[in-house]
């Protein structure tokens, strides 16, 4: 009897006699021992009542513990529907509401608020923080270290992630056991990941780029990785001397560049650092080299389809880029009649192949909207690509700003906002305008000491870019709204702005 993803990912760990996990302070937990905690957690869960298909909630801090409990999901054929730390309990109602789990695991210190939550969805409501302790612990500890896993074929659901969802309601995008497998091989086979690898691992674990690209990928080859509970600066400027590799957003490598203790010393026995989830400023990307040495190779991917291209482990890693679709991933840049448009032209992307979603869990309609019958994911990215086939992606289809009718990439007003002086970096969005509908606008942020006129940042433009792609106004912010992975909350952005054309200021 087989498990797809417990066999390839997690039974090998109880053949593994060194570490498999290192965590600040120094403890590290070997690769036997996590498998037993799988087991336990897996034991525990079946306990609860778990039954192979059955949703495992999660909202936890991220540990060992909290790893293992993905692992045990898996292995008792259960899915895992990890949630962000961040949502609220009124998020939470709505969650639960749609994925109907029958266990819900969340922080001791929010039992209280979310016992009436998960009463009103028959979720058995159980507790772990941090360091380890709560009632799912103590269920934990009884039990027995090994485990007999539940059959699960390649086609069987493993997880459900649901869609950041900046606009509408967030929907839970199914994935299977070899939609997660057949990526985590794709990806370590180009980044040439092996046992030899120490991944320090700083990303959240309710994503996929920090559940499945990262750790995955690491559980496949037999490598190691240091768990840090966040993105600390210390800890990392500390830690990175022990690791070979390192997958992160891109306010992690800004935050690290921004510390003059990180240089190439520090990273002289790194092999590879990893960027995605948002875009890399070409900027950062040379600095990052100027620095290091080492020029971070950028991916691109999503909650429904895992990662869809990356640039090249050997070659030009093209700042700006996201490189080539992966190996069995196919991917077409679509105008809006549908057909395929020329190298530089921009369009939408669509995707097909292994790593794609199943569709989104009891929303038939919305999965029809965004998977064709024959399997190309409409991803609602606008990306074009450069003559050698490299993609770049232009901006998510609803941030396309159209002004007087004609279409303005955000991305190229931002380069060349970025381009000006004194200016660290910005974001273009598209506000109701009573003449043309939607008028550019722009928000700026000031280098480190820097005194900034919007006025004279948008007169910096005047021969860069045609007219109508000029912002109308600009204000300057100390920073962006960014959420938990790196991304520029435009929707947040024109809310706040929503009425600037239509009453100005002053
Ligand atoms: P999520 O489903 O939360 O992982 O968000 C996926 C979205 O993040 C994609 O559809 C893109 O809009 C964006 N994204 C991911 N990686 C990149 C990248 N390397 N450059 C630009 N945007 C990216």
């Amino acid at each position: 009897m087989t498990n797809t993803l417990y066999d390839a990912l997690f039974a090998p760990l109880a053949g593994r006699a060194g570490p498999f996990l290192i965590l600040p302070g120094g403890r590290e937990i070997g690769g036997a021992d996590f498998l037993a905690l799988v087991a336990q957690a897996g034991n525990a869960l079946r306990d609860a009542g778990v039954q192979p298909g059955d949703r495992v909630a999660v909202q936890l801090a991220k540990s060992p513990e909290a790893l293992a409990i993905y692992g045990a999901s898996i292995a008792i054929g259960a899915v895992f529907l990890p949630l962000n730390t961040a949502y609220t309990p009124a998020e939470l109602d709505y969650f639960l509401g749609n994925a109907t789990p029958r266990v819900f695991l969340c922080d001791p210190a929010r039992e209280a608020e979310m016992a009436p939550i998960a009463g009103a969805h028959d979720a058995r409501l159980l507790t772990l923080d941090g360091a380890g302790k709560g009632t799912f612990a103590h269920l934990m500890e009884g039990q027995s270290r090994t485990l007999s896993p539940t059959p699960r074929a390649p086609g069987d659901l493993a997880a459900i992630l649901y869609t950041s969802g900046t606009t509408g309601r967030s929907k839970g995008a199914m994935l299977s056991h070899s939609n997660l497998l057949s990526n985590a091989e794709t990806l370590a086979d180009l980044w040439r990941f092996t046992e030899d690898d120490v991944l320090l691992h700083a990303l959240p674990i309710f994503h996929t780029h920090g559940l499945f690209v990262a750790s995955n990928t690491v559980l496949l080859t037999g490598g190691r990785m240091i768990l840090l509970p966040g993105f600390d600066l210390e800890a990392v400027l500390a830690l990175l001397p022990q690791a070979t590799t390192m997958m992160g957003v891109p306010t992690f490598y800004t935050r690290l560049l921004d510390d003059p203790r990180f240089d190439s010393a520090l990273t002289r026995d790194m092999r590879l650092f990893i960027s995605g989830s948002a875009p890399l400023l070409a900027e950062t990307h040379r600095a990052f080299e100027a620095r290091t040495g080492h020029r971070i190779l950028e991916r691109y991917g999503m909650t429904e389809t895992n990662m869809n291209t990356s640039n090249p482990y050997q070659g030009e890693r093209r700042a700006g880029t996201v490189g080539f679709p992966l190996p069995g991933v196919e991917l077409r840049i679509l105008d809006g009649e549908g057909r395929e448009v020329p190298p530089g032209e921009a369009g939408v992307i669509e995707v097909r192949g292994p790593n794609v979603f199943q569709g989104y869990w009891q929303m038939p309609e919305k999965t029809a909207e965004e998977l064709r019958p024959d399997g190309w994911f409409i991803t609602g990215d606008i990306g074009r690509r450069d003559a050698e086939g490299y993609v770049q992606i232009v901006g998510r289809a609803k941030d396309l700003v159209i002004s007087g009718g004609f279409n303005v990439y955000p991305v190229e007003v931002e380069a060349e906002l970025d381009a000006q002086p004194g200016v660290l970096e910005s974001a273009v969005i598209g506000l109701p305008h009573p003449d043309f509908g939607e008028a550019v606008f722009a928000v700026l942020v000031p280098q480190k000491g820097v005194t900034l006129e919007a006025a004279a940042v948008l007169a910096g433009l005047k021969d860069r870019l045609a007219r109508f792609k000029q912002p109308k106004a600009a204000v300057v912010l100390d920073a962006l709204p960014r959420n938990t992975m790196g991304k520029v909350q435009k929707a947040e952005l024109r809310k706040t702005y929503g009425d600037w054309f239509a009453k100005p200021p002053g």
